[in-house]
């Protein structure tokens, strides 16, 4: 079966300040988390729910899915993570706009064709500021009940990953978890492991 690999850009924004102070932060654990140059957890810090806006590319019947996958983290945080702020217009293109969006996306760069999705996560300090996923759409189709053709991706698997990355987390591939990098095409991952439940616990 052919492995499709989904990827989290980190591009870290360090306050000049912290340079200029130097590394007086005590390193954390990362629990699974994605960690500053101080090895500090990166998180949303208690600021929930996150608002997260869909962008107008994303088909309607969709939006449904992203709801149920919002549910999948919220149930074991015990708490509201993440709610639809709104539909946002405008061009089709993730940037950094101090807004969380939901982009699908019909272009993506030829020698990243198996990247199933990806989310750019913004931060300063050990707070994340802002968390943009995209879906490839160009080089994939998504379900959401059954697979019409067995290379169908689950959209829900995938997007209950991508909230992982939203929310701070990193790629787990040495166990069981819905942060592993690999979703095998027509697969429904949807339920979080111990290893997702313990490092959702340690920050949140
Ligand atoms: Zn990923």
């Amino acid at each position: 079966m052919k492995k499709m690999i989904t990827t989290l850009v980190l591009l870290p924004l360090t306050l000049i300040a912290f340079q200029a102070c130097g590394p007086k932060f005590k390193s954390q654990e990362d629990c699974g988390f994605v960690q500053n140059v101080y090895g500090q957890r990166i998180s949303w810090k208690g600021k929930f729910p996150v608002p997260i806006y869909i962008h107008s590319s994303v088909p309607e019947q969709f939006i449904p899915v992203i709801e149920s996958s919002f549910r999948v983290w919220e149930e074991s945080a015990g708490k509201q993570l993440f709610y639809i702020a709104g539909i946002s217009g405008g061009p089709n293109e993730p940037r950094r706009d101090g807004v969380n969006t939901i982009y699908w996306m019909n272009t993506w760069e030829s020698n990243r064709s198996q990247e199933q999705a990806r989310t750019s996560v913004y931060w300063e300090g050990d707070e994340i500021r802002e968390s943009d996923m995209r879906i490839n759409a160009k080089d994939f189709t998504f379900y959401a009940q059954v697979p019409v053709d067995g290379k169908d991706v689950h959209l829900e698997s995938l997007i209950v990953h991508e909230l992982g990355h939203v929310l701070g987390l990193k790629h787990q591939d040495g166990a069981s978890s819905v942060m592993a990098t690999y979703l095998q095409s027509s697969t429904v991952r949807t339920t979080l492991t111990n290893n997702d439940l313990n490092s959702i616990r340690c920050e949140y």
